[in-house]
């Protein structure tokens, strides 16, 4: 293989996860050192990154004990996130929110919550609870039995946030692929293949250095030639989920495969980072579910209903189905999501494909993962009946609307008219059969693998790029790669954002110390 198609590192997905590592990463490795990041679609952000709530979330929700890494991130990822868009002129609205109880039960759970967020770091000043008539004075039309404020949460957009920060790691010098999707990694001991992709094995494990080949199906560029021999027509995969059809033949003459070696790997795959884990030996028994989060928008006669967004407490806070919130997004517009609903893959948006995939999709995984964990949760009435009940706020918008009536009754379901964008999530279920609670970071001493990385995973991005990239630059290899090691200053003559004032090894600390990972 040559030289040009050889890396010191590779990043597997442009969502926010993988352009904040793009962005540290090129800053705190030394010029010439040759990081690619790779995106299967024509942008950084396309998919959870850009298909979210836009919060930065304030760390409440969060149990210090059980979720100690989103708990952390999110705290340190505030900051961050509001110094790097006041350093790139985007939006950061500390708008606030306010957590409701709509029933006596839920008061104990808020008490929780202000537990839990004085635990993770905010002051007494942030977040305190409110009585149902405090409540009224702030946001008149909220119903409830009593609620917490908290005055540290804010909007942003963080389609934007990623693309920008994809933009700073290039101009660090971070490689960029677009229209390119990973197929195969293979490594010295274990090999993984895309299903469907068998047949383009080819004799690509030659070396035993570097340490990973990466099999990539790229869009060709105009001064590309088509080899018939490179592409199977007919066997190519989804990769555009705007149309959400099959590539024909003449999609495939566009397209062509491209080896290249990579000497670590950095898998920040969103939802599909766990089938290249599990290629790679990694994860084994772990399964993931994906729930597409639909979101309903209000018409603007709703818009002065609340002046912040009202989230309710979630009734069945063990499974990932959290009740949708009244949303103030950072445009100014309102809106009422997300849902849970189960789809057969991270790219499930569309609803005729979703429900012929759905269960296939599903007995497929428990046979792939080979244990009762899957099958248990299955089997789990309380799940189904959840689940079931996800399924038909998707049918039905009176349902979905509803469920955000209860807090707020003056919504009205037939004003209604039009879908938000939806954002599908990645839950990880454990081989007992339970969902994981925290980010899920397994890999060896050549590979990193982000696993369960959902909300508010865009909220803690920034910190949790700083601990991924201290461990890489830690490494002996690598040392002598990095800037700190060799004093060596980046000239000023470029805006590079506040990066340089980011310590790593700091922010890696103060996850760690909290989390003992
Ligand atoms: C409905 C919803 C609401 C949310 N609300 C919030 C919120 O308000 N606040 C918050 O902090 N967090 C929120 N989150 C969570 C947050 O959006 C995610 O944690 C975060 O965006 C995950 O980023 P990521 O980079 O890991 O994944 P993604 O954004 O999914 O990026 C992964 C990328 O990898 C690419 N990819 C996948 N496979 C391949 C391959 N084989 N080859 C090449 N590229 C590949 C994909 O195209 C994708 O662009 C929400 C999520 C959802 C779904």
């Amino acid at each position: 293989m040559s030289e040009r198609n050889h890396y010191h590192i590779a990043i597997i997905g442009g969502g926010i996860l993988g352009c904040s590592i793009a962005y540290l990463l090129s800053y705190n490795l030394r010029p010439g050192t040759r990081i690619l990041l790779v995106e299967q679609e024509t942008s950084a952000g396309f998919h959870a990154s850009s298909r979210n709530t836009g919060k930065v979330h304030a760390p409440f929700l969060y149990d210090p004990s059980k979720r100690k890494l989103f708990a952390k991130s999110a705290s340190i990822g505030f900051e961050m996130l509001a110094q790097y868009c006041h350093s790139r002129h985007l939006p950061f609205i500390n708008d606030g929110v306010l957590e409701v109880a709509t029933s006596e039960n839920g008061i104990a759970h808020l008490d929780r919550y202000i537990e839990w967020g004085y635990s993770n770091g905010l002051s007494q000043h942030e977040l305190r609870y409110l009585d149902k008539q405090q409540v009224a004075a702030l946001e008149p039309n909220v119903r409830c039995t009593g609620a917490i404020h908290c005055t540290k949460d804010a909007s942003v957009n963080y389609g934007e946030i990623t693309r920008s920060l994809l933009v700073d790691a290039q101009n660090l010098g971070c490689e960029v692929m677009f229209e390119t999707k990973v197929l195969s990694l293979v490594s010295a001991e274990h090999s993984y293949f895309d299903h469907g992709f068998e047949g383009l094995h080819q004799d690509s494990i030659q070396q035993q250095h570097p340490k990973f080949q990466l099999k990539l199906l790229r869009k060709r560029t105009f001064s590309e030639t088509t080899s018939p021999a490179d592409v199977r027509p007919g066997s190519l995969p989804d990769i555009n989920v705007q149309t959400n059809v099959t590539h024909s033949p003449a999609d495939c003459q566009r397209l062509s495969l491209v080896d290249l070696s990579a000497d670590y790997l950095i898998n920040v795959a969103g939802g599909a980072a766990l089938n290249l884990a599990h290629g790679m030996g990694l994860a084994k028994g772990y399964a993931a579910l994906h729930f597409r989060g639909e979101y309903w928008v209000a018409p603007s006669s709703f818009r002065d209903l609340t002046r912040m967004s009202v989230y309710s407490v979630p009734r069945y806070p063990e499974y990932p189905f959290l009740d949708p919130h009244w949303v103030v997004r950072i445009d100014g517009s309102r809106e009422v999501g997300p849902n849970a609903v189960l789809v057969s893959g991270p790219f499930a948006y569309n609803w005729n494909q979703n429900m012929r995939l759905i269960l296939p999709k599903i007995l497929q995984s428990i046979r792939d993962t080979g244990r009762v964990g899957l099958f248990s949760l299955f089997t789990d009435k309380k799940f189904v009946t959840l689940t079931l009940h996800e399924f038909r706020s998707s049918l039905s918008k009176r349902v979905m609307i509803n469920r955000a009536r209860r807090f707020l009754p003056a919504l009205d379901p037939s004003q209604f008219t039009k879908r938000g964008t939806s954002g599908i999530r990645s839950s990880l279920v454990n081989p007992d059969g339970k969902f994981v609670s925290d980010i899920f970071i397994v890999g060896n001493e050549d590979s990193v693998h982000m696993l369960n990385y959902n909300s508010p995973g865009a909220t803690g991005a920034l910190p949790v790029a700083a601990l991924i990239v201290d461990r890489i630059v830690k490494q002996d290899r690598f040392r002598p790669l990095a800037r700190s090691y060799s004093g060596e200053k980046v000239g000023s003559a470029r805006d590079l954002g506040p990066v340089s004032k980011w310590d790593i090894h700091h922010i890696g600390d103060l996850l760690l110390e909290r989390t003992g990972h």
